[in-house]
C-alpha cells in the first residue's frame, strides 16, 4: 500500500519534501466486528485549506477541523471504490467521495464521512471539485452567503480555481455581471472564452488594484466572493456599493505567511453598510441533494463546464498540492491514483 506520509509542521511556504512516500501493508479486508470501509482511492483532491493543516497548533487554539500530526498519512477528499465494509450503508462495488487518505486503499473509520456517489454519468473525478466539496462552497457559498439578485455587479478573485470557475458560471446563471482575477494570462483568456465572465483580469499584472477594481466596477461590487485576501480584500473594500455583500471563502495569499497582513479598509463596511461573512462548507452540507441535482442538470444542458488539472500517480501528489501556492494548477487540482 503505497502512501504520502506528512513529515512534520512547517512554516513558510510548503515543499514537496514536507511529505514523503513510504510503503506499508494493509488487510484488503475490514477487520471483524467494526463498522469501518475499505476503501480503493481513485482520485484525490488537492485542496488550499490542507497548508493550514500543516502548522503546529497553539495552544488553546479552536478549529473546526483538526491538524496533521507529524508522521500520519495526509489525508483529505477523495474519489473511492468500496472494497470491503462493515457499515449497513456501504458495499462492495460502491462509489463514495469524502475524506480518505493519501494512499492506495484506505480503512475509513467513520464512514458517515463519506457521501455515496449519486450518479455515475458524469466524470468521477468531478466529485473532488464540481460535484464534491469545492462545489457545495461555490453553491452555497454563492447562494446562501451572498444572497444574489439579477443584474448585480459581482466580482470574483482565484476566479480560475475549483470555487472560483463555478461561482462565476452560478453568478452568470443568476443574470448578474461577472468579473473574476487570476494570475495568468491563460487563466484570464479561460475566464472569459470557456467560463462565461464578463471580464477578466490578470492581479499580478496590476499595480493599483483599487484603480483596476474601479475600472472594471464604475458603479461599485454588490457581491465580492473572497478567495485570496491581503490587498485585494482592502480594494475590494474600497469598491463595494452601498448594502454590498463579502463572502469570505478563503485567504490563500495569507496561508503561508507567520504574521497575516492586516485589513486596513474596514470602515467601509460602516460606511457603505456592507455584510462581511465568513463560511465553512462543512455547515452547508445540507443543500448538497438540491445542490447535485441542479448542477448535474446544469452540465447535461452544457450551462455549466468545468476544468480540471489532473496529475497521474499518487507520488505527484506531494508537488501538485505544493503547485496551489504558486498558481501552477489550471482548474481544480486533482490527482489520479488508478482509474478503478
Ligand atoms: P484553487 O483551485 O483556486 O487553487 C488555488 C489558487 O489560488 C491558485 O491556483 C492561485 O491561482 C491562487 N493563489 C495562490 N496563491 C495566491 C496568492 N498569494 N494571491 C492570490 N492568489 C493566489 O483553490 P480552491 O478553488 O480550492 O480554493 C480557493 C479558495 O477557497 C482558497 O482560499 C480556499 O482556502 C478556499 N476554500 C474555502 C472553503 C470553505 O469552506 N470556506 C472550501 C474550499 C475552498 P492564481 O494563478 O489565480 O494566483
Amino acid at each position: 500500500n503505497k502512501r504520502i506520509l506528512f513529515k512534520d509542521y512547517i512554516t513558510g511556504a510548503p515543499k514537496e519534501s514536507d511529505m514523503v512516500q513510504t510503503v506499508g501493508s494493509i488487510k484488503l479486508k475490514v477487520p471483524e466486528g467494526s463498522n469501518s470501509v475499505l476503501v480503493k482511492n481513485l482520485y484525490l483532491s488537492c485542496d488550499p485549506y490542507m497548508r493550514n493543516l500543516m502548522n503546529k497548533p497553539m495552544e488553546g487554539e479552536e478549529s473546526y477541523i483538526l491538524p496533521f500530526f507529524p508522521g500520519q498519512v495526509v489525508t483529505g477528499f477523495g474519489v473511492c471504490k468500496v472494497v470491503d465494509s462493515g457499515h449497513p450503508n456501504f458495499k462492495e462495488g460502491d462509489y463514495v467521495w469524502g475524506i480518505t487518505g493519501w494512499e492506495e486503499y484506505s480503512l475509513v473509520p467513520s464512514p458517515e464521512a463519506l457521501f455515496k456517489i449519486p450518479f455515475t454519468d458524469v466524470p468521477l473525478s468531478y466529485y473532488t471539485g464540481l460535484l464534491g466539496m469545492p462545489g457545495v462552497t461555490a453553491y452555497a457559498g454563492f447562494h446562501e452567503i451572498c444572497k444574489p439578485k439579477k443584474g448585480e455587479y459581482v466580482y470574483v478573485s482565484a476566479a480560475s480555481g475549483a470555487v472560483g470557475q463555478l461561482v462565476g458560471q452560478y453568478a452568470k446563471l443568476m443574470g448578474c455581471y461577472v468579473v473574476g482575477s487570476a494570475g495568468s494570462k491563460e487563466k484570464v483568456d479561460l475566464l472569459k472564452n470557456k467560463f462565461g465572465f464578463d471580464e477578466a483580469f490578470n492581479y499580478k499584472e496590476e499595480t493599483d488594484l483599487v484603480a483596476t477594481l474601479k475600472k472594471y466596477f464604475p458603479e461599485g461590487i454588490d457581491i465580492y466572493f473572497e478567495n485570496v485576501g491581503g490587498p485585494m480584500l482592502d480594494a475590494a473594500l474600497l469598491n463595494m456599493r452601498v448594502k454590498g455583500r463579502i463572502a469570505i471563502c478563503g485567504l490563500i495569499s495569507q496561508y503561508n505567511l507567520d504574521k497575516p497582513e492586516g485589513v486596513h479598509n474596514l470602515f467601509m463596511l460602516i460606511t457603505k453598510r456592507v455584510t462581511m461573512t465568513g463560511f465553512v462548507s462543512m455547515d452547508h452540507y445540507h443543500c448538497y441533494p438540491e445542490f447535485v441535482e441542479k448542477t448535474r442538470n446544469y452540465i447535461k444542458e452544457g450551462k455549466i463546464v468545468y476544468v480540471e488539472d489532473t496529475v497521474e500517480g499518487l507520488e505527484k501528489a506531494p508537488a501538485a498540492l505544493v503547485g496551489l501556492f504558486s498558481g501552477r494548477n489550471v482548474g481544480k487540482q486533482v490527482v489520479l491514483v488508478a482509474r478503478e
